[in-house]
């Protein structure tokens, strides 16, 4: 469920990029998503989703390292530290458990050993913001009468200009159609939004794809500039505040339309196609079902 904190005159008042995402998908997915927390073909299948478990115990074996660089350890102790920490906490992770002989502990600190290799002739100057690494770095900004929250992976130098970090895994080779999928985006646009509004003068995002194959780990870093001023971040602005003003509405309506052509977006089929396929008088029932379990301590 929302929490309390996260509303403000019976409306949501916190959003992120992800909330703000699913909204602008659909707004019967956002209801589900991210508002009841009601989990989709996991309660159904009562099978967890290894690709986001996989793409987690990346993103804590990276910051683990960087933390202990941060700290001025050597690279070796860094290293050793997140290797021990997958070990000890993913180990599960094999490949009869995940079904996918690409995301698996073997893979997994084959990435994080080949992700030193691979940036320590390249690495990028961290920056420091409070005298602090600017490391799993915290947001939250106005936007209007809201607020915008978040976490970037990183702040760090490239060539003098200040960019934000985001990594991300993926199982296939890096194509136009991948490339094209950050621009625009929600993640993109409202995380330099959101920096810039803290008055930090980011360049634009940095993201650092790790390309997971079953043989191999490669790496690459695709770099989006914003220009101050060339209206874009206004554009996002003024799209994200009438997607927020429209959930403000259905909150008050309690009527979260469904959007029918997000039903199988990206070659997917929606993790609440089975709920939204019921008859109407069904789904409150099961609904209820999805979000205890969902909410289970
Ligand atoms: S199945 Fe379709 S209508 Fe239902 S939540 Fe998903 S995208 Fe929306």
């Amino acid at each position: 469920m929302l929490k309390p904190e996260k509303m403000k005159d019976g409306v949501r008042h916190v959003y992120d990029v992800s909330s703000l995402s699913s909204l602008q998908r659909c707004p019967r997915y956002f209801h589900y998503k991210e508002e009841l927390g009601a989990l989709g073909e996991l309660t159904l299948s009562r099978r967890p989703n290894y690709a986001t478990t996989f793409g987690h115990a990346y993103h804590e074996a990276i910051a683990i390292y960087n933390h202990a660089l941060a700290q001025h350890y050597s690279q070796s102790v860094a290293l050793n530290r997140a290797i021990y920490y997958l070990l000890s906490t993913y180990k599960y992770l094999t490949a009869e458990v995940t079904r996918d002989t690409s995301r698996t502990i073997e893979t997994l600190v084959r990435s994080l050993v080949w992700y030193d290799l691979f940036f320590s002739g390249n690495p990028f100057e961290l920056a420091y913001i409070n005298e602090q690494p600017a490391l799993e770095f915290r947001f939250e900004v106005p936007i209007s009468s809201k607020r915008l929250s978040g976490w970037c992976d990183a702040l760090a130098y490239f060539n003098g200009q200040l960019y934000i970090i985001d990594r991300k895994t993926t199982t296939k080779e890096i194509s136009e159609t991948y490339i094209s999928s950050y621009s625009p985006d929600n993640q993109v646009q409202g995380y330099v939004f959101a920096l810039r509004a803290m008055g930090l003068p980011v360049a634009g995002i940095c993201i650092e794809v790790a390309i997971v194959l079953v043989n191999s780990t490669r790496f690459r870093r695709l770099f989006f500039d914003y220009v101050e001023d060339d209206g874009r971040l206004d554009e996002w602005k003024s799209d994200a505040l009438n997607s927020m003003d429209q959930a403000d509405m259905y909150t008050r309506d309690q009527y979260w339309p469904m959007n029918r052509t997000a039903c199988t977006m990206y070659g997917r089929t929606c993790e609440y196609n089975y709920l939204c396929s019921q008859l109407p008088m069904v789904r409150p029932t099961l609904l209820k079902e999805a979000t205890v379990y969902a909410n289970k301590p």
